[in-house]
Parts: C-alpha cells; structure tokens; sequence
C-alpha cells in the first residue's frame, strides 16, 4: 500500500501552522524530529495520571510509573531486537557515547593504544574518544572518505591495527546523508577482535534496526529524532559488555546496598542509571515507538526514498547549487552550497517563506574541511514530508537566487 504522508501529516499538530504568513515547512528533522499528538499526549496523560518518582515507591502511582518507564524500555528493546537489560536511559546520542567513551573505554584503552572513528562523524562521536585518547596517550586514527563521503572500506580495514581497542562509526552521517554499510563494518571489526559502537542518531529514525542481527557492541541514539521528547535517548549494549563496565555515574538508583567502606552496584542496565531519570521522557519515546510500529516502516523507507531523489533531481536544476555528500546509499539528507551566497543567508530568506532548514557544520566540522567549506544548508526529511515541501523549498531558493546572484 503507498505511504500516505497526507494522512500522517494530521498526526504532527505543528506542521498545521503559518510562519511569517506561509505555510510551515518543516526541513530538518535531522536536527530534531517533530512530535504526533499520541507522543504529546502520552507525557501529559503521565504527568496528570501517574507521575511519581520509580522503582523505589511501594504505593500505587509509584508502581504505575516504574511499570510505564519499564514498559519504555521493553518497547525500545523490541523495535531495536535487543534485550531488555541492554537497555539503558541515558539524555541522547551525545551521552551513551560519552558513557561507553569513559566507562568502556578507560578500562580498556592505554598508552600507545587506538580508537578508530571515520571522517564523517559528528562531533559527538569524535570528542569524547579523542579526550579518551589525550588522557591515555592513546592514538584517535580517523578512516577516510570519498569525495562522494562514502567511506573507503579498505581503508578503513587496513587502519584496525593490534592496538585497535575500539572501532566507532556512525550508522547514517548527519551532514552528507551516507549510510554506512555497518554490517559490513562490524564484521571487518569483530574478525580483527575489535568491538564496535554504532552512532545510529540519524539511522533509527528512517529504518529497521536490529542490532542482534547487526551484532555491534554499542549502538546510541536520541528520543528526540525518533518522534520522541528530547532529554531521553538510548544506550544499548550487549548484556555482556555491560555486565563487565564499570559505572558512569554513580549515586542513588544505580545501588544495591552502600556503607562508608563499600558499594555493591545494581545489575545492568540499572547500573548504569544513577539519580532520577527522564522518567516522562521515557514514556514519550516508548509512545513515539508505538507510533512509528504502527505505521509501515518499509513504506515509510520508499516514501523517503522517493522524496530524496525527486529532491535531489531538483536542486540539480538549480545553477550554481552543488550538493555535498552524493552517496550510492543515502538518507533522506540534502546538504548543499550555493555558490555566492552564505549559508545562513540561505536559512534567513528560507524562513521568511516559512521554510526551516538548518545552515552551519552540522556538528561535523571535520566533514566540512574535508570537502573545503565552511558550512552548508541542510534540508532533510522524514515521513511527514510532501513534494509540496521540495516545490516550496525549491522555490525558495530561487528567491534566494534572484537575492543574491
Ligand atoms: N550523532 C549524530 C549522527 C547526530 O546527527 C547527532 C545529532 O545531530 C548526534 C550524534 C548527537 O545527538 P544528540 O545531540 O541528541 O545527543
């Protein structure tokens, strides 16, 4: 059955509304994804019904929130095919990779050793491995790619060394739209004894992943992206990794009994979730994952599909517009530049028509230098966007054109 977008479109309440007079146009989910009414009614339903604090309450709105924290992260666990206790809550993309960074890797990486990461990552999957790596003078190598950023596999083969402690790679690169072929990746790891931690921020939202059938070590990613609130994201860890890392943080939660001379920690995933988490925020995601299993996630991926190379065939008609990241396999993702004009200038005369996209390095300044630019304008889709939003942008930006040029 062809996907609907018009139909899903009525469940995202603020893509109904008017900016600077002309319809919204909504270009970068990529940033941040916009939330449908269940994902917005399911906070407020949790915060007027059942809010209390979890897991340490024996009256029954307590039980009622532990149960729907915990029914979260059982969702989470089923739409990603893990298990339940590799799991664990953590604020976004940004914190899972710090918590592997300095949980997994303070343990595990040393002087003289190497964290492999890729040319295309975002920033927060290259600053906590290189602070890893000044702290331990420890070795960041950074595998190259194209100039259509496409990873070049072998290359990245040849860089695992015997001192390789950690391979690092994201799953679909948030500025150039590659989808990196991460099976293959981790194969190519695990073949060499290296583990592997998947970015999958940008990959989550737009397509089925099982990280059994994958088989990384680590995969993180952002509620927000997903449809979901922002202050919650997933870390998931094979249950055996976890059990063998030493806490994060550490305080209330994460315990099972503390004296002044000792602490005995909690199992996993509870290990790793001291203090209070973002409870609501929990129960949001899991109702964004409802939302999402209850749609058609192939026919979402077509729909993408087809919107990308109906955009990319009309920005290619647009002079003096290059498009940055052409990969064979790509996301819903259009970074580009025009020559003449700023990027942020690009953004402002956008929005005056209503459009949003976002301009600057996308967090990836290393991607920018390597095709020598400072900045680019990035629209990027997902399921609510039309070809109507393409015509609009594409209009756009000859406005911008008939501004600038
Ligand atoms: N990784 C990628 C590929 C991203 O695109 C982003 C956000 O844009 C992140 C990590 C960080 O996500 P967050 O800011 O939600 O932690």
């Amino acid at each position: 059955m062809r996907f609907d977008a018009e139909r899903v479109r009525k469940d995202f309440p603020i893509l109904g509304q008017t900016v600077h007079g002309k319809p919204l146009v909504f270009l970068d989910s990529a940033a941040s994804a916009q939330k449908p009414q269940c994902v917005i009614d399911a906070i407020s339903r949790f915060y007027a019904h059942d809010y209390a604090n979890i897991h340490r309450g024996v009256y029954e709105l307590s039980v009622r929130a532990t149960a729907a924290v915990e029914q979260a992260r059982e969702k989470i666990a089923r739409f990603i095919g893990a298990a339940v206790n590799e799991i664990v809550f953590v604020r976004n993309a940004t914190e899972a990779i710090n918590l592997v960074a300095a949980s997994f890797g303070r343990e595990h990486v040393g002087e003289g050793d190497e964290v492999l990461i890729t040319h295309m990552e975002h920033h927060a999957n290259i600053v906590p491995w290189q602070r890893l790596c000044q702290e331990k003078r420890a070795v960041l190598r950074v595998a190259p790619i194209d100039d259509r950023g496409q990873l070049l596999l072998d290359a990245f083969e040849e860089m695992i060394t015997t001192r390789t402690k950690i391979a690092a790679v994201t799953h679909v690169s948030n500025a150039l739209g590659t989808i990196n072929p991460v099976e293959e990746i981790t194969r190519i790891a695990h073949a060499r004894g290296v583990p592997v931690l998947l970015d999958g921020a940008q990959a989550v939202p737009h397509g089925r992943v099982d990280v059994h059938a994958l088989d990384c070590d680590f995969y993180a990613f952002s509620g927000h992206k997903l449809f979901g609130p922002s202050g919650i994201g997933v870390l998931y860890a094979k249950a055996a990794r976890l059990e063998a890392m030493p806490p994060y943080m550490s305080g209330g939660e994460m315990i099972l009994s503390v004296t002044f001379e000792n602490t005995i920690y909690k199992e996993p995933p509870y290990k790793f979730e001291a203090g209070t988490p973002d409870l609501a925020g929990a129960v949001g995601l899991g109702a964004a994952i409802d939302y999402l299993r209850a749609q058609d996630l192939d026919a979402v991926a077509a729909h993408e599909r087809e919107l990308l190379a109906y955009a990319s065939d009309a920005l290619a008609e647009i002079p003096d517009l290059r498009l940055i990241g052409t990969a064979e396999h790509k996301a819903a993702v259009l970074s580009f530049v025009l020559d003449g004009v700023h990027p942020h200038d690009i953004g402002t005369i956008l929005d005056r028509e209503g459009i949003c996209v976002r301009t600057g390095h996308h967090c990836a300044q290393p991607v920018m230098q390597r095709f020598g630019i400072p900045a680019t304008a990035r629209a990027s889709l997902a399921l609510y966007n039309t070809r109507d939003d393409i015509d609009a942008l594409v209009a756009g930006l000859h406005r911008v054109r008939e501004v600038f040029v």
